[in-house]
Order: structure tokens, then sequence, then C-alpha cells
């Protein structure tokens, strides 16, 4: 008797790592020309996979210039996800990086919602460590300095036709970036005719999608003087997120104070690491203070609140530009200016205990020392 088996197709193995270092480093330094210039490390990951093998050994090579056919997969049916994290240069001299395993897990949501192939998240998180173990000493040299860090799945199959990819590429690259968090914001709220996400959408994954069709919105409120878009949904015009943040208001509310958050249920926002974050903290350590509430709410219901006195603060949440109080939002015409509540606001005394974590000044088990 016979039996047909199944090809077992091999699972991504970080232990299978080739390594081959550059021969021309590149000169380490700040670039004066943030988003023109090449501001990536020495060296990147890339691991490729197909739908008949499975995946070959992760090489860790020079970053260098890719290989693709004009009709491959990622670039005609948006078969693309990503993650974005950062790698901090703690005071203590050591290396962290922000729960990792919570970007790896998400990028795995964000790749099997594209029909890309799966891997187990801490195979992802053990490249990005390797990846650091050689470009992290040149690239995060001193305390306070950090990286970006860019694990992407991009389709590579050849053949046109709307398909599931047949072939794939994972790669990790990482690049300088400047820091974005000591400017205030100003928010434009989206127009009905600019949706972001929908229920039943792909919002809540980090797919590439998401982004190419928000940069013209975007594009117009930076010309009208405003930082991001916050984007609504709905004829309530429901309040979901900023740009490429979460967003988080704190109103009183029958004799209550709440920091308020949309929630993920309907999956039209990213789970973001830093809003979960500031949730866990919230709930944890302002607990006698205010109430966490993950709910759906409108721009009118803040319009209403900020006329009755009880807006207290609003704030941008994200590993871009981390915790940013948020000063103004202008919603069909009106601008409402929202006041900045210093030391004693929600916004800084978040941002000051995941600073703590992020940078080594408390051992919290969020900080993983790599
Ligand atoms: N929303 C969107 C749409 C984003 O792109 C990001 C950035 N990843 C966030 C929220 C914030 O998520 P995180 O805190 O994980 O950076």
């Amino acid at each position: 008797e016979t039996t047909t088996k199944e090809p077992t197709l091999r699972p991504l193995d970080p232990t299978l790592l080739t390594t081959t270092l550059t021969t021309s480093p590149k000169p380490y330094g700040m670039p004066t020309n943030w988003g023109k210039e090449d501001v990536t490390t020495d060296h990147m990951i890339i691991c490729n996979w197909n739908s008949t093998t499975g995946w070959s050994a992760p090489r860790l090579q020079p970053y260098q210039r890719m290989d693709l056919f004009p009709t491959a997969s990622c670039l005609h049916y948006a078969t693309e996800c990503f993650e974005g994290l950062k790698a901090y240069r703690g005071m203590d001299g050591k290396l962290r990086l922000f729960r990792p395993s919570r970007n790896c897990a998400r990028m795995l949501t964000s790749s099997t919602r594209i029909a890309l192939p799966t891997f187990p998240p801490e195979a992802l998180e053990s490249l990005i460590k390797s990846l650091l173990a050689i470009d992290g000493k040149k690239w995060v040299p001193t305390p306070g300095s950090f990286l970006y860090i860019r694990p992407t799945m991009i389709g590579t199959g050849r053949a046109l036709g709307v398909q599931k990819p047949v072939e794939a590429s994972l790669f990790i690259v990482m690049t300088l970036f400047p820091r974005l968090d000591k400017k205030p914001m100003k928010l434009l709220a989206s127009s009905e005719d600019t949706i972001r996400a929908w229920p039943g959408g792909f919002g809540s994954a980090k797919v590439g999608a998401n982004y190419g069709p928000s940069l013209m919105a975007q594009k117009m409120a930076v010309q009208r003087g405003y930082d991001q878009i916050l984007w609504l949904f709905g004829e309530n015009a429901l309040v979901t997120e900023a740009g490429a943040s979460n967003f988080f208001v704190v109103l009183k509310e029958a004799g209550k104070t709440i920091l308020l958050t949309a929630p993920l249920e309907d999956k039209i926002i990213l789970d973001g690491v830093t809003r979960r974050s500031i949730i866990e903290l919230a709930k944890e350590r302002l607990g006698t203070e205010l109430e966490v509430v993950e709910r759906k709410y409108t721009m009118h219901e803040l319009v209403a609140a900020k006329k009755e006195g009880r807006f207290v603060e609003a704030f941008a949440a994200g590993t871009a530009f981390f915790v940013a109080p948020v000063v103004a939002i202008e919603f069909r015409g009106e601008k409402m200016e929202i006041e900045m509540r210093g030391e004693e606001g929600v916004a800084t005394r978040v941002k000051k205990w995941l600073t703590e974590i992020m940078w080594g000044e408390v051992q919290h088990e969020w900080g993983v020392v790599i």
C-alpha cells in the first residue's frame, strides 16, 4: 500500500543564516537631506520562498539592489507587507528592541492577509537580532542613538495573473531616521471622499496598499500647514487614527476622566505596538485617575466635548512619531485648538514611561536587550 505524501515545505530557519560581509563599508553619518539620501546600513538579510520547496537559507549580505522581473507579483497586485521598529542604544551602552515579538507577530498577520507565506514570528525576530549583531555597533554607536528596522515581504513570482504568490522574498533592511517627537502635531481630518480603511478591508494589516493611496491627502494636509491626516470613517465621522500613528484623546465624561481610543474590532486601524503599550501602562499606572476606553467615537463627540470644556488633551502614538501631543484638528472647515498639558498630561507621562523602558533606564520585559 502506498501513501501519497504532501511535499514538506522548509520552514524559515534562522540557524541556517550565511554571512557575507561588505568590502566597501559606507561612511556613518546623519544625512543633511532627509528623505532624499540613502541612509541604509551596510548589510541586509534576505530569504527566498517558493511554493514547492518553502524557505531557502537566509543570507546576511551587503545592502544591495534586488533582481525582480517587471512582471513580479508585488509590482502589480500589491503583494507587499512590512514592519517598522527601532533599535535603541541605551544610556547603559546596551542595544534594545521594544517588544519586537509584537512586530513579528503583526508581520505574520499582514503577510497572511495578502496570501504571502507564513513563517514562525520568532524566526523573524532572531534574524533581526542577527542583523543588529553585525551592524548595531557602527550604526547605533552612542547612547541616545537609534536605528529604524524595516522587515519586508514581497511576492516575486513572475507569471502575470492575479493569483496567490508562488514565490516570495523576505528581507530586512535598516536605516537612520530623524527624531520626530519634538514637535506638537496639527491634524487635518480626512474628507468624506478619502477613506483609508473600512470594515472587512485591510486597514489592520501593515500592507503597502494602505499607504500609497493616502499620499495625496497627506500632501494636501502639509500644503495647508498640517502635519498629518486624522483618518475618519463613515457618515458619523468616526475617529480612527492619525497618519501612520494611532490616536488618543483624554475627555471628561459623566464625572470621570477617560483615555479614549478607537477599538481594534472592525479591523479598520492598525494594532499599534505603541497604542497597545500605552493602554496597558495606563491601566496599570493611571487606573485611579482615569478609565481606559476602547470604543468607537465620532468627531461630533470631540467637538461637543471641546465646546463644553471637557476636552482635556489629544496625542498621536506610533514608532515613527513616538508620542506627540496634538494641538489642533481641522474638521469640515472648523479649526479646533487643543491645549497641551505639559508635565501633568497623560501624553507626557506615558511617553516618559515608554522612554525609560526603550532606553533601559528601568528594566522591563518589553525592553529586549540584544
Ligand atoms: N497606524 C498606522 C497606519 C501605522 O502605519 C502605524 C505605524 N506602524 C501605527 C498606527 C503605529 O503603530 P506602531 O505603534 O506599532 O508603530
